[in-house]
Parts: structure tokens; sequence; C-alpha cells
């Protein structure tokens, strides 16, 4: 081994590893050199490495925490932070306020400011990998680069003109220039976003499919979320929302389905076949009364389900810590059933279920040999922690988003101690409050 090299070791630690065997360790220690996971095990093996790297070694006392998987949001649109808490209780949202007020205020500048400020909540929450879907994808990535954020970023198809393009479906065209420039980066991942099946074409969504198969990236699409878009799919071609993205062709392991609630059987069916990856928005979608996704049903055929927030205008909150037991409250409550859903499948969720989804299991989702040093630490001393007979529950249902103490993304430490150290906080927050004003003045005549 590269003796210059410096390797960064977690000790003090219990490690949910979510590898294949779901491996537990307690009074672990995790190794990591360069963007690259090279150990993890017990502390019994603390001294060698420490003989072997000498003073090249960095160690965090994990102060008796619980480090995982960093966790996996699969489904955002980071760049609408600063509308959040807007138009919470209007009604049809999306038509009467959302567009028109993207319409009027979203530029790059906006964008830019908006995933700063939301990587910045992410990662501070615990959060490692998100997949979002907006305009000037190419300032989401820009922030994305400049916090160290792994990040899947594809640009909104629309079928009328939109913020970043003049023209309908201008978005194809973005994404095309998009994935060129992109497509080998270490942290980001472009992909293609057609906004919803009653907001593009049957060609679009071809073309938007072509695009996606061509690279080999993902698409992704909110998917039997709107109770119109169902009926519009039954009068136009008499089959759900489902089986019409099947009819056109466009499902296959690139696809990553949102929301995906308006599903019946045959549905589910396709989904699994076709091996669609299925992201549950538990809170927008109780938020917007939108309906449960069937999950529990949908894990029992096997298909691969992460869990999202939506944008912040539809769920508020961007971390997964605070989805999880929502996911497990709703669908006990949903069924009647409280063994439903334990926290262990709660926490494959929002990790490497999650990658899985996104296509990128084999490199993040787990702490295992070989895979990319995306960590998060959850600290235990905190009041609302103790005590703890089970790891997965206390993750679930006793942490928040100020329990996490240290995050790691591609190798890099980017929150230490509950602060974020890959960019300075007060800067992004001053800039987000910024707009206020400017928001304001469209808002209230909307
Ligand atoms: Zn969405």
């Amino acid at each position: 081994m590269n003796l210059k090299e410096k390797i960064v070791l977690f000790k003090n630690i219990t490690i949910i590893t979510m590898n294949e065997n779901r491996d537990v360790i307690e009074d672990g220690i995790v190794a990591f050199k360069n963007n690259e996971i090279i150990h993890v095990g017990k502390r019994d093996i603390e001294q060698t490495l420490i003989s072997e790297y000498g003073c090249e070694i960095e160690i965090i006392d994990g102060e008796e925490g619980i480090l995982m998987p960093g966790m996996i949001n699969c489904h955002t649109h980071a760049s609408m932070v600063p509308f959040r808490s807007l138009a919470d209780d209007c009604k049809d949202r999306l038509k009467r306020y959302l567009f028109p007020l993207e319409q009027k205020l979203v530029d790059e500048k906006l964008t830019y400011i908006g995933a700063k400020y939301a990587i910045a909540e992410m990662l501070l929450g615990g959060v490692t990998t998100f997949c979002d879907m907006y305009y000037f994808e190419d300032e989401v990535a820009k922030a994305s680069k400049e916090l160290n954020m792994r990040s899947v970023l594809c640009e909104t198809v629309l079928n009328f003109p939109s913020p970043d393009s003049k023209k309908a479906y201008g978005g194809l065209e973005y994404s095309i220039a998009f994935i060129e420039k992109w497509k080998n980066d270490d942290l980001i991942t472009p992909g293609i976003g057609p906004h919803a099946p009653y907001t593009n074409s049957d060609e679009a969504l071809k073309e938007a499919y072509e695009i996606s198969k061509k690279y080999n990236v993902p698409i992704t699409m909110h998917v039997a979320e709107m109770d119109y878009e169902l009926s519009e799919c039954k009068e136009k071609y008499n089959l759900t929302a489902v089986q019409y993205l099947d009819k056109l062709g466009i499902l296959d392991s690139n696809f990553i389905s949102a929301h995906t609630v308006l599903v019946d059987e045959k549905d589910i069916e396709i989904l699994k076949e076709k091996n669609v990856g299925v992201v549950h928005n538990i809170g927008a979608n109780s938020k917007g009364a939108k309906g449960v996704m069937p999950i529990v049903k949908m894990r029992e055929k096997g298909i691969n389900i992460g869990l999202g927030t939506d944008g912040p205008m539809s769920g508020n909150t961007l971390d997964i810590i605070t989805q999880m037991p929502q996911v497990g409250k709703i669908h006990k409550l949903f069924n009647n059933d409280r063994t439903l859903l334990p926290s262990i499948e709660l926490i494959e969720m929002a990790t490497i279920g999650g990658a899985k989804v996104l296509g990128m299991d084999k490199e993040v989702g787990s702490i295992e040999v070989g895979k990319k040093a995306d960590l998060t630490l959850i600290e235990t001393y905190s009041v609302n922690m103790q005590p703890i007979y089970d790891y997965y529950a206390a993750i679930v249902y006793s942490a928040n988003p100020s329990n996490v103490d240290t995050v790691v993304v591609n190798g890099k430490i980017v929150v230490k101690n509950k602060k974020l150290i890959s960019g300075d906080f007060r800067e992004i927050r001053k800039s987000i409050i910024n707009l206020k004003d400017k928001i304001d003045k469209v808002a209230i005549n909307l």
C-alpha cells in the first residue's frame, strides 16, 4: 500500500452495514482511502491498520454513534426550496399556483441558490445522494459539485414553454447537451425527466426514452400521481397510466417512477416485469391527499423501492430520516397491521433500496469494502436517542435530522460535528433570504 495516501478511520461506532447479510457490527471500525471503503469490521484490526498507515491516518471517534450508509433521496426538485411554505393548503396547487410561479420567477440564479440551500439541508440531514428533476439542471450540477454531493440530475421536459426554454419540449435538447457535458463525472449522473404523462405527448415521451437509452442514463417521471392523469389515460386509451407508458415501450430498468400511487395489480406486474424502480414520497403524497402507494404489495413482488421527499414546496423537508417513520406509521395504519414494514425494511428503502432504484447499488447504498465512502454518522448522546435495544428502530423512530453528526460523500467529509464544512452555510442562508421579497411580490398576486 502507498503510505503517502491518507486513510480515514471511524471508530467507536456501531455499523449498520446494509450488506447482503444485513450485518450489524458493534464496536466496529470503517476505514476509507480516497473515495473507497477499504475496511469494515471489528475494532481488533485498528492497531494493525494504524501501524500499517502510521501518521497517515485520520481517526474519527464516533462516540458510540451509529454509522450507516448515506441516505438516498430518490425524488425531489431541490431548487424549489425558495418557495417552501407558500400555498401549502391551496387546491390544485400544481396548475393554479406552482407552474405560474415558476414561469415568473425561476431563472439560473434562483435555481443555483435554491439547489445550494437544498443540498446543504440534505447533507446536514444525512442524505448523500439525491435524484432531482428541475430546470437549469446545469446550475444544480454546479451547486452539487461545489458542496460535494452525489446526484442524479434530470432536466424537466414539458409540453409548454418552461423557465429555461421558450418553446415546448425544450428540455429534450437541453438534456442532450447536459448529458454530454456531465456523463463522465464522478459525482453527477445526468439523466432526463419528462414531467408526467399528462404534460407530454407520446412522441416527446418516446424521444426522451430514446435519449435515455442512447446514453444509458436514468429517465424519471411523475407516474400515476394525479386523479385527472388516470382519467385522461382511461378516456384516451382505455388504459391506466402505467399501462399507457408500457404500451409506449418506455419502461425499463433505467426508468425511475416517482409516486406511482394510483396503480392496480396489473400495473404492479408490469413494473416488476420491466424492472422499473419506484419512489415512495409519503410526506408529499399524504400532505397533497394523493393516496398511498401500495408498497407492501410492491415489496411482495420484489419491486425496487426508494424513498423521496418530492420538492420542498410539496413535502417541505428534504431529509430521509423523517420520511422513514411516516412510511412505517401510515402503512401500518392504512393496513390496520402494526407488524408491517419493520424498521430494517424502512432503512433498506432509505439506503440500498434507493441505490437500486437509481441503478447505483454497485457503488453506494451499503457499507462494504470496495464501495464508495458515502457514510452518515448518527450520534446517540442526545436526549431522544437512549436507550437503544434495536439500532434500526432507533434510527427510524427515535432519530431526527439533528442527530446527524458527520457525513462523508465520495470519501470527503462534508458535515462534521453537525456543521456543513463543504460550504459556508451562513452565506447560503443569506442568499436564499435575499430572494424572499421578489418572490413575495409575485406570489401575492397568484
Ligand atoms: Zn415531484
